[in-house]
């Protein structure tokens, strides 16, 4: 499978590393304090054997990355990607701990990945796949342990052999050990579009300082998974934005009078990609990020807004909903632009922030409606947007400066609180 992926100018750890440290030298707290928060508390390789459907084994690694869980149970999706390594994971681990912390919800950090290529196998391949490498990270999963999640190529069906493999594990029904489950088993409604919703509360209030007026605003948006789509989908139906262009792993479409994502949705159904999507012009990843445009959506992978293109990118608002898709040197190049960049670690959040609701629902065996989770997602994420704000405005720092001072110093005080055992 081939990969968004245009300058690999640092890796996502040293990225990780390299914001903490910014954000951290502006806290007064204790050096050994910093040491623990910024790496992972467990960190688990599993190395395990794969049949294919033509009979063929290979052996492929999965990794599970608890990287905190002073705040509560560590929490984080599953990914299958042919670009998963334990590097990868461990720094995403760390984004999980601080958009929970940023978000205030009650969850530490984690990330779990195997590294493969989920593209080229069959429904019955992955489900083997799910099986197998949950079976060996079991005995260190659980509702009130770490909770894994949906991610880059998984899914709720994913979701569903994770709550029958642990089950047969522990020999009873045990759907609260991952969210982003179908609603049949104890999922959540607005799970599915919670990301993108999020994004769209955030980008509401953003949009208000910036004073931008959405209903004349365009967007580019790089990605069309789950949150690529549903994110260009809302921008469009619900906040009247005219999105330009739309991207893939094969590619982008390109129309200045705006896309109806409806049938760009349509299309990707029935051809698998939005190129030659037949009312746009095609053009490459690279060209989608310096489109002019007042929002951009880096929706895909990491390292995507880099040095190399920072200086290019034309849009007043950067609303991150992949995780690091944009290096520190590009950030500062953005900002000296006066570009607003909104970051993952708080942009993102609304997808474990609904995770969170799902949690709640099931261990108190309730369902709430679309309505109430919806009413309840914008809440903190205006909350979280406005603690971040706030925050930056004081300091005078960037937003994701301010993101990670919050959650650093959140985290921190959890630690302060509960001290050293024994
Ligand atoms: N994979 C999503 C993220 O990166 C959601 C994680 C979750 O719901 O636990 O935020």
């Amino acid at each position: 499978m081939s990969t968004i992926h245009t300058y690999d100018e640092l890796k996502p750890l040293d990225m990780h590393n390299l914001q903490f440290d910014i954000a951290a030298e502006r806290l007064n707290i204790q050096p050994w304090i910093l040491e623990k928060i910024k790496h992972p508390r467990r960190e688990f390789v599993v190395r395990f054997p794969m049949r294919y459907d033509d009979g063929r084994v290979e052996l492929l690694t999965g990794y599970r990355v608890q990287h905190n869980t002073l705040r509560g149970p560590a929490k984080g999706g599953i990914r299958y990607h042919p670009q998963v390594d334990l590097d990868e994971v461990r720094a995403l681990a760390a984004l999980m701990t601080w958009k929970c912390a940023v978000a205030n919800i009650p969850f530490g950090g984690a990330k779990g990945g195997v590294q493969c290529d989920p593209t080229s196998m069959s429904p019955q391949e992955v489900e083997r796949l799910t099986r197998r490498y949950i079976w060996e990270i079991s005995p260190f999963i659980g509702p009130d342990q770490d909770i894994p999640a949906p991610d880059v190529n998984t899914n709720p069906q994913v979701m569903a052999w994770i709550v029958d493999t642990y089950s047969v594990f522990r020999g009873h029904t045990c759907n609260s050990v991952v969210t982003g489950k179908p609603l049949e088993l104890g999922g959540t409604l607005g799970r599915l579009t919670a990301t993108a919703q999020g994004l769209a509360y955030v980008l509401e209030e953003a949009a208000k300082i910036r004073k931008i007026s959405l209903s004349d605003a365009t967007a580019a948006i790089q990605g069309f998974g789950n949150v690529g789509s549903n994110a260009a989908y809302i921008l469009e139906n619900d906040l009247g934005v005219k999105v330009i262009a739309v991207s893939d792993v094969h590619g982008g479409i390109y129309n200045p009078r705006g896309l109806s994502i409806r049938a760009v949705k349509d299309w990707v159904n029935r051809t698998g990609s939005v190129i030659n999507y037949p009312d746009a012009d095609t053009i490459t990843n690279e060209e989608l990020l310096v489109l002019p445009c007042d929002i951009l959506v880096p929706a895909a992978l990491e390292n995507q807004i880099t040095k190399k293109n920072a200086e290019k990118v034309q849009a007043r608002i950067i609303l991150e909903g992949a995780n690091g898709p944009t290096t520190p040197f590009a950030d500062e190049i953005l900002e000296g632009n006066g570009i607003l960049v909104i970051p993952d670690i708080l942009a993102n959040a609304g997808g474990v922030t609904v995770s969170y609701f799902e949690w709640v629902q099931n261990i108190q065996k309730l369902f709430w409606t679309e309505s109430d989770v919806k009413a309840k997602l914008r809440m903190v994420m205006t909350k979280a947007f406005y603690d971040v704000y706030d925050l930056a405005s004081r300091e005078k720092v960037s937003m994701r400066t301010a993101a990670y001072m919050l959650a650093i110093e959140r985290v921190a005080e959890a630690k302060i609180l509960r001290g050293i055992f024994p």
